[in-house]
């Protein structure tokens, strides 16, 4: 696997490589790998010849309290990680280098970030379309792949290709999860073991939200309840959101209808972590 720092040179290789007739898949990341990251990669490998990574703590993403300096990072493992999956090339930038003294510009989807986590991040949003933009136009993919794990993040990169005619194909991979549910991410890093046990009620909620569907519950209202009940119950955790909304506008909906999301940002100790699923009234389990 090569890695590259420069962005000149990530387009030039990319460039060169779209020339020789390759398919190119981008799979943006923040690090400290997990195997939901490279479960994306593996995805990635099945859309195309040359699968790309991006490593790059995104400071404009976060906000003025949030957890930038303490974020984990874990650079020489995760290109070990990333190279064993197969993956040929790693764009690892500096942030000077993204975000130089003369940078200006902003990318800005409208209504669809103005929901669930752009309540509590209203920047952070900005901070993503920017930066996936910028990601884009340099590593030139055909095929960028996301991960539903942060569903409204991917809703708003698909919303700004398609409003921006961007010549890149959108591709989602289900949450991966560990063994007892709890959906990977790298913050998991921070729980302590009773935090890390406690956090198992986020997927415990879904389910139960799903449990409820199946048995007849359309409403939002109760179901919201039942969730938040659920979630209230175990220690340590205090509620961002819980939202019953419409997968592409992300707005809120009374009821299950078609494919409605749930979406679910949950402090637990100091670890601010999210979750979500699909619900509809066809899908029984
Ligand atoms: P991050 O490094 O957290 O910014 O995530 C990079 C990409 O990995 C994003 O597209 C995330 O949605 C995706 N991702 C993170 N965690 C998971 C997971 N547990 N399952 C699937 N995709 C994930």
């Amino acid at each position: 696997m090569k890695v590259i720092h420069i962005a000149e040179e990530m387009q030039q290789t990319a460039e060169a490589l779209r020339l020789s007739g390759k398919i190119l898949a981008l799979v943006p990341t923040m690090g400290f790998f997990h195997e939901g990251h490279l479960e994306l990669m593996r995805v990635a490998k099945r859309h195309a010849d040359v699968v790309i990574i991006s490593i790059f703590v995104n400071p404009t993403q976060f906000g003025p309290k949030e957890d930038l300096n303490t974020y984990p990072r874990d650079l020489e493992g995760d290109l070990l990680k990333a190279d064993q999956v197969g993956v040929d090339l790693a764009f690892v930038p500096s942030v000077p280098s993204m975000y130089p003294e003369s940078f200006q510009t902003k990318v800005s989807v409208e209504r669809a970030t103005k929901h669930l986590c752009g309540i509590s991040r209203p920047a952070h949003f900005d901070g993503v379309t920017t930066v996936v933009a910028k990601l884009f136009n340099i590593a030139k993919p055909h095929i960028a792949v996301f991960g539903q794990k942060d569903f409204q993040q991917l809703t708003v990169v698909s919303r700004m290709v398609q409003d921006l005619n961007m010549d890149v194909r959108m591709v989602g991979v289900p949450t991966v999860r560990e063994p007892d549910g709890l959906a990977m991410s790298s913050r998991n890093s921070f729980l302590n073991p009773e935090e890390r046990k406690s956090a198992l009620c986020l997927k415990r909620s879904l389910d139960l939200a799903r449990d409820l569907v199946a048995r007849g519950e359309f409403q939002a209202g109760p179901l919201i309840k039942a969730v938040k009940e659920l979630i209230l119950g175990c220690p340590f955790t205090e509620i961002d959101y819980v939202n019953l909304c419409h997968p592409v506008s992300m707005e809120d909906v009374e009821r299950v209808e078609g494919e409605t999301l749930l979406a679910l940002a949950v402090r637990v100790g100091k670890t601010r972590l999210i979750d979500n699923c699909l619900l509809s009234r066809d899908v029984k389990n």
